[in-house]
């Protein structure tokens, strides 16, 4: 039996993070990869999704600023950079190299046999420390004859040869609404329907209400507070119906309506860990499941996002090396890549009145005070929300609808996860002309 300091299991990005850092420190590592390493990130959601759309962004971005004629998007172009960026689905070089970094890789399914024991590839491994990090998988709602039509999930949908002339998306979160917009950008007919009352329903209704209105104004199709009940295919098309009683004609229906942690089959059952009210193993601060018995990113269900399923694999990682370190989850921002970006962090309003949090909040539009938004496009977008907390003086929250909001929105991150008394906030200086700007403008409306 080979015997190792640690053994990872799934090289998503959490365990990739894991595993880089334990090399690093001289550690005996076996990983563990039934599919690519890379995991999902790399090869079917963020990487692919955002190389995609950046294309029509880039179409849709020109078409707004004067003097400037609009680029035409080369499919087969975009399509062979997209092949690119996702390595061709091929995994050979990776493998090398953790390889030469001195890792053990075996690529299979692993189980779990026992404390600190592992079966993969007909071996039986050891280790001191075991590390889990198997991600999650989509989420397939019950819709009576799904199986009879052509349904997607990211990985079709990311991996997509030709366009569709008509998508239904199930689901309005960031992954429905990010592959909405990329098939609207393509010329897709396309519709999402989501089942709560907005869209990006987890945000403060502002988020949702200016979502919704992007969308719309681009073509989309919203429906709101309904969920599909049934699909079968008429002639060539597919014909999904709701609960309300309407009907949808589509070519293909991609599912975007949530995932849930990949808990199953690997025999974590008889380890006794726990799983929380989402569906994830359930860790401490320092990643920890049980003694000896770590997990990371999205099989956590603690934010299904890579920068949280990297820092999680960090984290673990010191706290392995003996380096005692506590996650925080506070400033951790959450972005949907739609046009203009979606962006937000910290506590939504309703999150803030569960903890008796004594509020102030403000809103802007960036055209009102932001000239950037002028020199960027001819009819500037966008709005920026502030959520404080009077009686400590401190941001607790902030979102943005507005362009690069996925770049800026690390501004308030920091404020929120440090602290920053809004007086110095008010005292600090952006460089000019950036949306960065807009913060001081909603920060002067906030009456505490
Ligand atoms: C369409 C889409 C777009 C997204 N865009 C973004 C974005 O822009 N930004 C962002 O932050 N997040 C984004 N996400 C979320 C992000 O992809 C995930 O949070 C991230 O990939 C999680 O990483 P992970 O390492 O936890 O899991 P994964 O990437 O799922 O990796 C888990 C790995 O474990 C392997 N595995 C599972 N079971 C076993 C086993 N028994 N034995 C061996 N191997 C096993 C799997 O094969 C897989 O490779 C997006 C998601 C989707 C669906």
């Amino acid at each position: 039996m080979d015997r190792f300091d640690v053994i990872i299991i799934g090289m998503g990005v959490g365990g990739e993070a894991a595993a880089g850092r334990l090399l690093a420190a001289g550690r005996r590592v076996a990983i563990i990869e039934r599919e690519l390493i890379g995991g999902e990130c790399a090869y079917w959601a963020c990487i692919p999704s955002k190389t995609l759309l950046r294309g029509p962004e880039v179409r849709a971005e020109a078409s707004r600023v004067a003097g400037v004629a609009t680029p035409a998007i080369e499919w087969p172009g975009l399509r062979d950079y997209h092949d690119y960026m996702v390595r061709h689905l091929d995994d050979s070089a990776q493998v090398k190299g953790y390889e030469q970094a001195g890792a053990t890789v075996i690529k299979g399914p692993a189980r779990i046999a026992g404390p600190g024991r592992v079966e993969a590839d007909g071996q039986l491994l050891e280790a001191d420390h075991v590390v889990i990090a198997t991600g999650s998988e989509p989420l397939r709602p019950a819709i009576e004859g799904l199986e009879q039509v052509t349904v997607w999930t990211n990985r079709e949908a990311t991996n997509v040869r030709d366009i569709p002339p008509r998508v239904l998306l199930v689901g309005g979160s960031a992954a429905g609404v990010e592959l909405g917009q990329f098939y609207l950008g393509m010329g897709a007919q396309v519709t999402i329907v989501q089942r709560a009352g907005r869209l990006i329903d987890r945000e403060d209704p502002r988020v949702g209400g200016l979502a919704e209105q992007a969308l719309a104004g681009g073509g989309v199709t919203v429906r709101t507070a309904v969920t599909p009940v049934s699909a079968r295919k008429v002639g060539g098309a597919t014909v999904v119906t709701l609960d309300d009683g309407s009907q949808v004609e589509t070519d293909v229906v991609i599912l975007g309506a949530g995932r849930s942690p990949r808990t199953a089959g690997f025999g974590l059952k008889a380890t006794g860990v726990q799983l929380t009210g989402r569906g994830g193993i359930a860790v401490d601060e320092h990643c920890q499941a049980a003694p000896g018995l770590w997990a990371v990113g999205d099989v956590t269900g603690v934010a299904l996002y890579t920068h949280v399923a990297t820092y999680q694999g960090r984290v673990a990682a010191d706290n392995i090396l003996g380096r005692d370190r506590a996650a925080s989850y506070q400033g951790i921002p959450r972005v949907v890549f739609a046009d203009p970006e979606i962006a937000a962090v910290g506590l939504t309003a309703a999150q803030a009145a569960d903890r008796d949090i004594n509020t102030a909040t403000a809103e802007i539009n960036v055209a009102d005070s932001v000239d950037r938004s002028w020199t960027y496009e001819r009819d500037p977008r966008g709005a920026v929300g502030l959520l404080a907390d009077r009686d400590r003086g401190i941001l607790v929250g902030a979102w943005a609808v507005a362009p690069l909001a996925s770049e800026w929105i690390h501004y308030a991150a920091l404020a929120i996860r440090a602290q920053i008394p809004i007086s110095m906030l008010l005292d600090q200086v952006a460089q000019y002309p950036t949306y960065t700007g807009a913060y001081l403008a909603a920060l002067e409306q906030l009456s505490l």
